[in-house]
């Protein structure tokens, strides 16, 4: 199944050039009081809605995809994670530029951990990448994005897939400079999700995805997901070995070679195989 938010918080079913709207199915979600729980409803609740929203689907408005305005399709992650250098081609890359590691230490992802990116850096493809500091390097980082489906605590990497709802094509996008990764790579609109969420089940191996982006039809980044120096099930067992993941938790997986500069007026095309394709303009 893929799904996307669209246009005023809507929900659709994709299917080829068009979608179902199957809004009417959010209101089957739990109302929340306060405090508000940290996971994204629609994640949490997505095997219960799934028969709904195919029931949904029989009298709903069909639309073309490209009439809509394609937002995150998870619109409330309580953590989104990064793996920095987590191929070996873009950590060579890396290695041998200096606007892109600024003299802070690069090594081994095992050794350096994850990191967090600020949830407020969120954003569709129709939302565009908003360049807050014209002045710096803004980078492109392609990446194979992991939405988490329940609750993982201190689980096993052979258990790890389990935990998957489904996928995204993610944009780590990335101001270089001498900060924090956390500082640099949380800019508003900073994480592009889309074009739509993926459901486990279509996906029968997401370790082995081709993927590529263009910058104004230039080939940038060319990539398999066989090439992550740590895996998902590990990233995901990894990460819970530290903190509980929960349902709607993005994993940006990490970006492979070919990582370039945005100006305003580029546009991003990201690819996917088996998710599908993003535009994403910068402004
Ligand atoms: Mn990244």
């Amino acid at each position: 199944m893929k799904l996307c938010r669209f246009d005023n918080d809507r929900l659709g079913l994709i299917e080829d050039d068009y979608l179902y709207d199957v809004t009417a199915v959010l209101d089957r979600l739990p109302a929340h009081k306060y405090p508000l729980p940290s996971l994204d409803p629609f994640i949490a609740n997505l095997d219960e809605l799934r028969p709904h929203i195919e029931t949904a689907r029989e009298d709903a408005e069909k639309i073309p995809l490209q009439d809509v305005r394609l937002l995150s399709p998870v619109a409330n992650p309580g953590k989104l994670i990064g793996a920095p250098v987590n191929y070996l081609k873009h950590f060579d890359e890396s290695k041998e530029d200096a606007a892109i590691h600024h003299n802070q230490h690069l090594s081994d992802i095992r050794r350096i951990g994850l990191f967090l990116k600020a949830t407020s850096s969120l954003a569709g493809p129709a939302d565009g990448v908003r360049i807050r500091q014209p002045d710096r390097r803004n980078d492109h980082e392609l990446e194979l994005a992991v939405v988490i489906g329940k609750t993982a605590d201190r689980i096993s990497q052979e258990s790890a897939f389990d935990y998957i709802a489904g996928y995204c094509i993610g944009l780590d996008m990335t101001t270089r400079g001498p900060e924090d990764r956390s500082f640099r790579k949380s800019i508003d609109t900073y994480s592009v999700l889309g074009p739509w969420f993926v459901t486990k089940d279509e996906i029968a191996n997401a370790s082995e995805l081709d993927m590529s982006l263009t910058v104004n039809g230039e080939h940038r980044q060319k990539a398999n997901t066989r090439d992550l120096v740590v895996g998902i099930a590990e990233l995901i067992a990894w990460a819970s070995s530290f903190y509980t993941l929960h349902p709607g938790d993005v994993i940006f997986t990490g970006t492979p070679e070919g990582v370039g500069p945005v100006v305003a007026g580029d546009t991003i095309e990201a690819s996917i195989e088996q998710i599908g394709s993003m535009t994403v303009p910068v402004v």
